[in-house]
């Protein structure tokens, strides 16, 4: 896809409520360097999600043909539905020369780990505990009850793919957790040569 020296790509991966599509965004206002892969998902929309930007809404039908014509770098069923990487995407924003984020589980971030030529720092964010994860689903009041309940039942299996990642970070604090991401960018950020 790339080659080491040029963008630097950021996986979040965590837990369905642990905070990670919160700091997704406040990256992308710090750095405006950082764009968001917006995956394609069979899913339907929350109220407040919005298609192209936080993701793009496919029918199976549509999603089955994408695989066939091999448009993803990566995707995975998750809670049902599928949930894919586009190439397309990721290519234009290298092209671009952006830092790309993705938000992806762990499914996807060991399949994107197989290309070596990409420049991986791989994020896992978790809550402080199940319960405090309970409470930040339920107050989310988006998702039926049911919904819900299998984010909370994948949570062990989840959690357990944490040693696929570079960083663990707890989100107690969202400001704290956010601090400890900006010094990882800041380490991983190269300074620009003059010359
Ligand atoms: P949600 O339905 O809550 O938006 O997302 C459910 C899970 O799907 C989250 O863990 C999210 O990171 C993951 N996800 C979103 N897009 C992708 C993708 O393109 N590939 C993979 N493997 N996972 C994704």
């Amino acid at each position: 896809m790339t080659t080491k020296d040029e963008s630097i790509m950021i996986i979040l991966s965590s837990p369905s409520g642990a905070g990670k599509t919160t700091i997704a965004k406040k990256i992308q206002q710090k750095y405006l360097n950082f764009k968001i892969s917006v995956s394609h998902t069979t899913r339907k929309p929350r109220p407040n999600e919005v298609h192209g930007i936080d993701y793009f809404f496919v029918s199976k039908n549509e999603f089955q043909k994408k695989i066939e014509n091999n448009e993803f770098y990566e995707y995975a069923k998750i809670f049902d539905n599928y949930y894919g990487t586009s190439k397309k995407m990721v290519l234009d924003l290298i092209k671009n020369k952006k830092n790309v984020l993705f938000d992806i589980d762990w499914q996807g971030t060991k399949k994107l780990s197989k290309f070596k030529e990409l420049n991986l720092i791989k994020i896992f964010i978790l809550p402080p505990s199940k319960k405090e994860l309970e409470k930040r689903l339920t107050q989310r009041n988006q998702d039926r009850k049911e919904s819900v309940n299998k984010r909370l039942k994948s949570y062990a299996n989840d959690i357990v793919h944490w040693e696929d990642y570079d960083y663990i970070i707890t989100n107690e604090d969202l400001e704290n957790c956010f601090r400890q991401i900006e010094k990882i960018i800041e380490t991983s950020i190269k300074p620009v040569k003059l010359n």
